[in-house]
């Protein structure tokens, strides 16, 4: 399908040309009269599915309340989300915003900030790791360090450097005493669909433990029970000192976070960070909302067991469409399959079956269902990418 740059709109995003009238559970109507399969989840954040039960009741029961006041008065629901996520990690303090970029700039802040109160004001440099996808603020693409985003936007923020992915070696040599944090993403969700080792999360914990540096983990596509755990780090069991969330945390609210460990969250002082919408009453109701349905019993278990069952079946397709599918990669619900044919192709032959994934780096068909799929879906879904292959093999033929 050709893609449209609306003339009302700055030409930023190429967009299908196809729009949709609702949403329920893993499915979306489209105005074309068909349903599709969502397995994207408009990128990870409808993770509970669309119009779930208890985020429209909690919306509905807000919406004659009470929506914005801001920081200068206590917000109980922000306080109790705080509560909570910290309670269900590392953490003990957290701040909250309204995007993933926002978090980064406030996790690369807080970084800074942190050694500057211990004494240490020149450990100012964020090492990333290459293939990052961070946000596309200017310090945010500066962690980046992407060159296609980067190019037209004048000079780069310093106090970035990047290492080569899942290279420890490197890691230890590009951390000196300018340092104030590595920033990773657990699982690598633009970047490819690539889950680090853990080792290697282990490794990094350690060097920055050695050299005083701080661990960033961006959490924002992969946390919130993408991977089968609340947050990927929890695979690992090592402990980052700075977390990022957004796009599953508000479940389609707009949401971020950062959260941090007390010595380091401590460190923005009154006045030296902050945000007029971050973590107002109707965002922080439905974020705890989201949460209600992530802590039950067995609801993260079974996204695990779902995920399992989602790559054995991938595995399966991809050894029989070995023309077209070459390798499997990801964590839980955060699967990717790479593609011999431009990924873009085999995205559009989905979609014409009917089914929503996307493009990530390295030539990967990216798929984010949302956490709420049953075993139904999965099957619907390798019928989908089945066809598709179909397709494309005979388009290809046929050329
Ligand atoms: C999407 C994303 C961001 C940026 O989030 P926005 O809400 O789009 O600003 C940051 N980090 C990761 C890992 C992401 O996937």
């Amino acid at each position: 399908m050709t893609k449209v740059l609306p003339p009302m709109l700055m030409p930023t995003n190429p967009r299908t040309d196809l729009s949709f009238e609702r949403g329920e559970g893993a499915y979306l109507y489209g105005s074309d009269g068909h349903r599709y399969l969502d397995f994207f989840s408009g990128i990870a954040v409808s993770s509970l599915g669309h119009a779930h039960p208890h985020l429209v009741d909690t919306l509905r029961s807000h919406a004659d309340k009470l929506w914005h006041i801001t920081n200068n008065y206590r917000i109980p629901a922000q306080e109790r989300l705080a509560e909570r996520l910290t309670a269900l990690s590392f953490a003990d303090r957290a701040l909250f915003c309204n995007s993933g970029l926002e978090a980064a700039e406030g996790a690369i802040k807080l970084a800074r900030k942190a050694q500057h109160t211990e004494g240490k004001p020149n450990r100012t440099r964020i090492v990333t790791i290459e293939g990052a996808f961070h946000g596309r603020s200017i310090a945010a693409l500066a962690a980046t360090a992407n060159e296609k985003y980067l190019e037209g936007f004048g000079p780069r923020a310093p106090g970035f450097s990047q290492v080569p992915f899942g290279d420890s070696a490197a890691l230890e040599a590009a951390l000196d005493d300018d340092v104030a944090a590595v920033m990773i993403e657990p699982v690598q969700g633009e970047g490819g669909v690539r889950p680090f080792d853990l080792g290697y999360l282990r490794r990094a914990r350690e060097l920055c433990d050695a050299n005083e540096a701080s661990l960033i983990f961006d959490e924002v596509q992969c946390g919130m029970g993408r991977t089968g755990r609340l947050f990927a780090y929890q695979w690992a069991e090592v402990e980052p000192d700075i977390m990022m969330l957004a796009k599953g945390l508000g479940g389609g609210f707009p949401v971020g976070a950062i959260l941090a460990t007390e010595r380091v969250g401590r460190c923005l002082t009154p006045g030296t960070h902050g945000s007029t919408f971050g973590g107002n009453p109707l965002a922080m109701a439905i974020a705890n909302a989201v949460l209600d349905v992530l802590v039950q019993p067995g609801f993260l278990q079974e996204v695990e067991r779902i995920g399992r069952l989602l790559w054995t079946e991938l595995e399966g397709l991809a050894q029989q469409q070995g023309e077209v599918f070459s390798e499997v990669r990801g964590a839980g619900l955060l699967l990717g399959l790479r593609c011999i044919p431009p990924a873009g192709a085999c995205v559009d032959a989905v979609r014409a079956s009917r089914m929503l994934t996307h493009t990530a780096g390295e030539n990967v068909l990216r798929m984010l269902p949302p956490l709420i799929i049953e075993e139904q879906q999965v099957a619907e879904a390798i019928h989908h990418l089945e066809s598709a292959a179909t397709a494309v093999c005979q388009k290809a033929g046929a050329a």
